[in-house]
């Protein structure tokens, strides 16, 4: 029974690959069954429905999409119950909120990571969705559940961009490569709310019309060789965030950021490398950085943007569950502006 006597579901509608019914997993201690409103689909859940991050066959088969927004319908524990009833999102990596790290308060570093939601265990592309209740981030009633799917990752990996690892502050010039996806085009805003000027490196029409509406410079960067670096009257970026993560593309940002700037390097395909002459860095004291994911306290950040609605979501297509075949299809040939996402109910 559920806390409003209704029954538990027993079996649910989902895609593990392809669309099918199969069992809804009672929670377990520590765990909080889910009902799914929304989830947001983006290149990460292609990537590692391709393979990436994904070690064979183990665990298959498994729901995709990490991106979840629903509201909680039991608890395996009787001490989670005031959880029953609120709209969650989740916390893409399973921490182990224990290791020095995760104590930290850097989830993002947990040195023993049990994997991502959506790969390791079952997501949201179904009905409901069993998660461990220290993933659960709680969101305002009230926001719109597709809105909210930008929060756990396109609005939170921003934030840990911005206020962790590059520092974005007022006298930067942002600039950003692959500006019109999902996680670029909020960066453009995060990084704006942060003080900086910021243009967006992107391809399509579409893209362009969208940076520029966020507020941003946007430059067409089909070829690099043709982008010219100095993109302000005062000069090149002071920050370049890479989400392309070609040998091209971090080539262009080296040789684009100003003196003293930093090179965000946020691809996560594996063996791509980029060539950089030290004497380079040396010279014009560069720094480059990694940046992955977000903290626990970040993504409540994320919350705090979307529901005050300082941050835009952007999601350039939803669809009923039928539709998941058309997202995949339309991601993959780069047509989606933003983020799009799956609506459940
Ligand atoms: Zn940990």
């Amino acid at each position: 029974m559920t806390a409003n006597g209704a029954p538990l579901p027993t079996s649910q509608k989902g895609y593990r690959l392809h669309r099918e019914e199969f069992p809804v997993r009672p929670p377990a201690d520590g765990e909080a069954l889910i009902e799914i409103e929304a989830c947001g689909v983006g290149s990460t859940v292609l990537n590692l429905l391709g393979g990436d991050g994904w070690d064979g066959t183990t665990g298959l088969p498994r729901v995709p999409g990490h991106e979840l927004v629903g509201r909680v319908i039991e608890t395996g524990s009787s001490a989670d119950r005031e959880l029953i009833g609120r709209h969650v999102t989740a916390y893409f990596y399973l921490y182990c909120g224990r290791c020095e790290a995760c104590s930290a308060g850097l989830e993002d570093r947990c040195r023993r990571l049990a994997g991502l939601v959506g790969v390791e265990i079952d997501g949201g592309y179904a009905q409901f969705a069993t998660l461990p209740t220290r993933n659960l981030v709680t969101i305002p009633d009230g926001i719109d559940p597709v809105a909210a799917t930008v929060v756990p990752d396109a609005v939170a990996t921003p934030v840990h961009i911005c206020r962790t690892r590059a520092r974005v502050n007022p006298f930067d010039r942002v600039a950003i490569i692959g500006a019109g996806g999902g996680v670029g085009i909020h960066l453009v805003q995060v990084a704006r709310l942060f003080g900086a000027a910021v243009a967006g490196l992107d391809v399509s029409d579409e893209k362009l019309a969208a940076i520029e509406e966020h507020g941003a410079v946007a430059v067409r960067s089909g070829d690099f060789s043709g982008v010219d670096g100095r993109i302000w009257a005062l000069g090149g970026p002071t920050v370049v965030v890479d989400f392309i993560g070609t040998a091209d593309s971090f080539a262009w940002a080296l040789g684009a950021v100003e003196p003293g700037g930093r090179v965000i390097a946020m691809t996560s395909f594996p063996s791509v490398r980029g060539d950089v002459e030290q004497r380079h860095l040396v010279e014009n004291e560069l720094t480059i950085l990694g940046s992955r994911y977000a903290t626990f306290r970040e993504v409540q950040l994320a919350v705090e943007l979307v529901a005050s609605g300082r941050v835009q979501p952007v999601i350039g297509l939803t669809t009923p569950p039928s539709g998941v075949p058309e997202i995949h299809r339309r991601l993959r040939s780069g047509q989606v502006v933003g983020r799009a996402a799956i609506r459940w109910t």
